[in-house]
């Protein structure tokens, strides 16, 4: 039997009510804050991360799937979406209509990361980007954005880590006194930090070994030598955050992965997995349109894992629901989660409205007719052309857990009497043959 490849997997049908719930969540928040959805394609040519992530960046130098097109073309799949929407809004001078854009989209990443829970090589990703805002007023929205997010999700031990990198004003003097302090320690740290001590010395901070980390305990933070704009920038993002009551850290270890970062970094971490693990991060990026070959831009975003926010949310909602059989804490539960009620109402499991049982082939053919004209109505219907008895299409009708089951034999048709049965009250009422489906609409909106 041929499976899916390593850290490749399916998402089916029990958990994709969840995955469309968090997708309406978000797109509609998006929407109201004024983001306009954009959809880029999952290929593209390697260039394009490899000069906007950068060469010496663990995605570029080992988790890329690049690969030779039949013409020799060297393609990748996109391990991030950031460098495509910025080669889309330069392809598309978008920035000329309106100098700020406020963009999203919602779909899959590749990186060909070692598998482990949380960690796929297929994931998801939702991100958003804004082109043309200089001000730290955005810097501060997308981290309240994300915040709101999560609150309607019902999600909570989260911790929002901020840092500023500074920019190209400021960064070469830190990187320098950054590299004087390395080369003192080189006997501390590992392979992989002395190999892009040069090419990537700000690596160097957020480095998991635990003797690099140790070594870098005291290392110069780049707080201290941002310049002076960087610092009312930061400084206004933090105000901003505080009067919004949005929790954040200041974390000076906080560089990320991808070299594109400028002034804010942030992250949105969270124990709910086990080990802390970031569920969100992002930043500002004010050189990398330019650096792609578009005009002078501002640009700052962010991408949540959408693999692990779904995790976290269905944990939360399998603690919900144990909770729930406490009357008072699941009182407690709707009071915290002021959204997670409107949520949950999106995650419920559609179950159908109606399960209609044919008993005769003509009452199958008009089952499918009338099945065909509720579906229509947006009516949830369902019914069954397998020809088997009333007793175990009840049974199915049971198993579907339809609210109504329409029993239609060629008997009952003849006579022009069918059988409604309510399934939760297991009251009867009669309804005719000639015209069922407006009377089964008319019935639906009244009970
Ligand atoms: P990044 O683009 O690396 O900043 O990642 C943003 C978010 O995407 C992270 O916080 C994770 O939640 C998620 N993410 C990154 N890589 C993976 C992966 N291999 N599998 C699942 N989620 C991932």
């Amino acid at each position: 039997m041929i499976q899916t490849i390593r850290g490749f997997r399916d998402i089916l049908p029990e958990d994709t009510a969840l995955w469309q719930a968090i997708e309406k969540t978000a797109s509609k928040l998006f929407e109201d804050f004024g983001f306009k959805e954009i959809r880029i394609p999952v290929i593209e040519k390697t260039e394009l991360f490899a000069r906007s992530i950068g060469e010496a960046t663990d995605i570029v130098e080992k988790e890329m799937y690049t690969f030779d097109d039949r013409k020799g073309d060297k393609l990748t799949l996109r391990p991030e979406a950031t460098a495509s929407v910025v080669r889309a809004y330069i392809q598309h001078s978008m920035g000329a209509s309106d100098a700020v854009q406020k963009l999203y989209t919602i779909g899959p990443m590749f990186r060909r990361e070692r598998p482990q829970k949380g960690r796929y090589r297929q994931f998801y990703q939702i991100n958003s980007e804004v082109f043309g805002i200089e001000s730290p007023y955005i810097d501060a929205q997308l981290i309240l954005i994300l915040n709101e997010l999560f609150k309607r999700l019902g999600l909570s031990e989260l911790e929002a880590h901020i840092n500023s990198l500074g920019c190209k004003e400021c960064r070469p003097t830190f990187q320098k006194e950054l590299l004087n302090f390395l080369n003192g320690k080189k006997e501390h740290l590992c392979e992989n930090c002395l190999r892009r001590m040069d090419k990537n010395p700000l690596r160097t901070l957020d480095c998991k070994v635990p003797e690099c980390r140790a070594a870098m305990a005291d290392a110069p933070s780049t707080l201290n030598h941002l310049c002076e704009k960087c610092k009312d920038h930061f400084e206004t993002v933090k105000s901003v955050l505080n009067e919004q009551h949005v929790d954040f850290i200041v974390d000076k270890t906080l560089v990320r992965g991808l070299d594109y970062y400028s002034r804010t970094t942030f992250e949105i971490l969270t124990t709910a997995l086990g080990a802390q693990s970031a569920v969100a991060g992002g930043g500002r990026y004010d050189a990398l349109i330019k650096e792609l070959g578009g005009p002078e831009t501002y640009g700052i975003g962010f991408a949540i894992g959408f693999d692990r926010l779904a995790e976290i949310v269905a944990q939360m909602l399998n603690d919900a629901k144990m909770r729930a059989h406490n009357a008072s804490d699941a009182k407690e539960f709707q009071d915290k989660n002021l959204y997670a009620a409107e949520f949950l109402k999106l995650v419920s499991i559609k179950t159908p409205d109606i399960f209609i049982i044919p008993l005769g082939e003509k009452a199958t053919r008009l089952a499918y007719m009338w099945t065909s004209a509720l579906n229509i109505a947006g009516i949830r219907t369902e019914t069954d052309y397998s020809g088997r008895s009333l007793k175990s299409l009840m049974k199915r009708a049971d198993k579907l857990n339809a609210d109504f089951v329409l029993i239609a034999g060629d008997k009952e048709i003849e006579d022009n009497a069918l059988v409604l049965r309510n399934m939760r009250t297991k009251e009867q009422y009669f309804i005719t043959a000639e015209n069922p489906v407006e009377q089964l609409e008319t019935f639906l909106n009244r009970v």
